[in-house]
């Protein structure tokens, strides 16, 4: 399989095709909207394949911790419910052109959050999407940009962490990661 070549920082980072609803690692993390109450694209996709439990949970969170939703760039953990993976890592990227110019910061704080919260439970796996780059538009190859920075600067403070998977729905998708990416 070409995509075998796409691996990164001694093997750390891994991209691949695929649906992030089916990778078995201990956590996905979910391109999740604010109100945490689902939504389309990735998030749809969870919800669907997770049940009802990922939904119940996040109803929680927003009666206890995140009333007014979770903001932008922070990250919400749920359990997995039927998915093959033990825990979602709900992340609220941003939406692109809507943040002033923060955009890239916020876009690195949904996988620099989603990593340390990954760290703090002693997870040694874990498998994003391309988060943004559907509904909320961001370019993808600068989002590779964003995210190969960030990894490649916060993976070494997180040595547990053995794999992060980088998800793409298709092989362009994937392609235009790895023509960009600054690892
Ligand atoms: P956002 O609202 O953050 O842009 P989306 O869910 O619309 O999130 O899209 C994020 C990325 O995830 C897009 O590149 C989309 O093609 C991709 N995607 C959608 N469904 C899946 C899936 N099941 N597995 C992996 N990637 C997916």
């Amino acid at each position: 399989m070409p995509q075998a070549a796409h691996s990164y920082l001694e093997g750390r980072v891994r991209l691949c095709v695929g649906d992030l609803t089916e990778q078995a690692v201990d956590a996905i993390v979910n391109a999740a909207n604010s109100t945490l109450l689902g939504g389309g694209g990735v998030d749809g996709a969870i919800h669907r394949r997770g049940g009802p439990a990922i939904l119940d949970a996040c109803r929680a969170l927003r009666a206890s911790a995140w009333p007014n939703g979770l903001p932008t760039g922070q990250v919400a953990l749920t359990e997995g419910g039927r998915l093959p993976a033990r825990y979602v890592i709900h992340a609220v990227g941003p939406i692109h052109g809507r943040h002033g110019g923060k955009e890239a910061a916020l876009l690195a704080a949904c996988y620099g959050n989603a990593l340390s919260l990954a760290a703090g439970l002693v997870l040694r796996t874990i498998a994003f999407p391309a988060i943004s780059t559907g509904v909320y538009g961001y370019p993808p190859d600068e989002a590779a940009v964003v995210v190969s920075t960030t990894l490649r600067e916060q993976l070494p403070r997180h040595a547990a962490i053995d794999e992060v998977r980088l998800v793409f729905f298709d092989s362009g998708q994937l392609e235009i990661f790895a023509a960009n990416q600054r690892f």
